[in-house]
């Protein structure tokens, strides 16, 4: 048997005359960019957020630097986020100018460390970015109260987590922005590159639609230097309609999350931990072990792929030299870093093919 990380063609090959006709509709249509498909995925997007506004970017990363971006922070700033995340968390930031400040995360849940983030907070310090990681949210209460304290923005890179909700509130409607990516692999892809930022701050939402087309409210008249940041017609066509599946896909992953979980206790793999009061929706299923190599090893040879996620954290990525920091400073990170697996976890993984890779992960133990 050969088991994928993640199959992306099962979920076209199960939608795909819908698909085709979605995508067929947008090409005769003549209407490419910012047209009917762009505004029903907002709608849909506020519904599920629970957010009055819904602006779709290009891909998240253009969400999260239009969210520094549309709230004034730049240089001389500095913004506290999550070491232990996909690149584009810390790039974001320092694309706009500002500095990341790395806190180090939790062991068992990979997510930010609340405790440590005061610390941390100086008189440049203009926001937060927790990461919602592998669709975990962050503890988002003990975020909220310091972001309050402190007056800091709170800006929640919830690329990995549509679906999640916190204490029953979605994801990306904590703070006082949300980003999402469509990236293929994410819980709600599309087939290309996509995101959208949400929020409840009107003149924000203004700000980001602005500068994501140029600067401009009106064609032509530009009232500052922006980007180019659109989210195709085609790809939210493609969106409306993968974005209907969404809630069962989430359930399917978080029923296979919750059969690892039992079949994998008694093994020497630790299975990861969702917190008292959120939502899961597992983007990935991510264990850690001190045996991750000999794993990884065993069930590549039983035909089985899985994935490092993320093999170095932030703070020791050679882009961030300039930052000065070292082995040793951001220690869970730098562990964790070494020490996880993300096993194959897809709304179309089956019964079967999943027992077989609870069968051989229990292999490992017994040879
Ligand atoms: C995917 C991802 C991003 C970036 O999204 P893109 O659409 O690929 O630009 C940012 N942060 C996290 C945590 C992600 O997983």
């Amino acid at each position: 048997m050969q088991i994928p990380l993640i199959d992306l063609t099962a979920q076209y090959s199960m939608l795909e005359e819908k698909i085709l006709a979605a995508v067929k509709k947008v090409l005769r249509s003549g209407q490419y960019i910012n047209g009917p498909e762009v505004r029903k995925l907002e709608e849909k997007i506020k519904e599920i957020t629970g957010s009055k506004y819904a602006v779709p970017v290009a891909n998240g990363t253009d969400g999260l630097v239009l969210a520094l971006d549309a709230f004034g922070i730049g240089q001389g700033d500095e913004v506290i986020t999550s070491p232990y995340t996909f690149f584009a968390t810390g790039e974001a930031i320092a694309r706009v100018g500002a500095v990341p400040i790395f806190v180090d995360v939790k062991e068992d849940t990979f997510n930010i460390s609340p405790e440590l983030i005061e610390e941390k907070i100086t008189k440049k310090t203009k926001a937060i970015i927790p990461v919602h990681l592998f669709g975990q949210p962050a503890e988002m209460d003990a975020i909220i109260e310091l972001g309050r304290k402190h007056q800091l923005i709170i800006i929640e890179d919830a690329c990995q987590a549509l679906g999640a909700s916190y204490k029953g509130n979605p994801v990306g409607s904590l703070g006082d922005i949300g980003c999402f990516s469509f990236f293929p692999t994410k819980n709600l892809g599309c087939y290309g590159d996509g995101g959208i930022v949400v929020t409840d701050n009107q003149q924000v939402a203004e700000r980001i639609r602005m500068l994501a087309a140029h600067g401009s409210k009106v064609k032509y008249f530009n009232e500052m230097v922006g980007y180019n940041s659109r989210l195709d017609e085609i790809q939210a066509a493609i969106l409306n309609v993968k974005i209907s599946h969404l809630f069962e896909w989430n359930e399917k992953r978080r029923l296979l999350a919750s059969k690892y979980d039992r079949e994998l206790k008694n093994t020497n793999v630790t299975c990861p931990k969702a917190i008292e009061g959120v939502k899961h929706v597992y983007h990935l299923y991510v264990i850690t072990s001190k045996y991750v190599n000999e794993i990884k090893h065993h069930l590549e040879q039983k035909g089985i792929s899985t994935g490092v996620y993320y093999p170095s954290p932030l703070h020791l990525q050679r882009a961030f030299l300039n930052l000065a920091y070292k082995t040793g400073d951001l220690p869970v990170s730098e562990k964790l870093a070494s020490h996880t697996l993300a096993l194959p976890l897809f709304p179309e993984l089956d019964n079967r093919q999943q027992s077989y890779i609870i069968d051989c992960l229990k292999q490992v133990w017994i040879k």
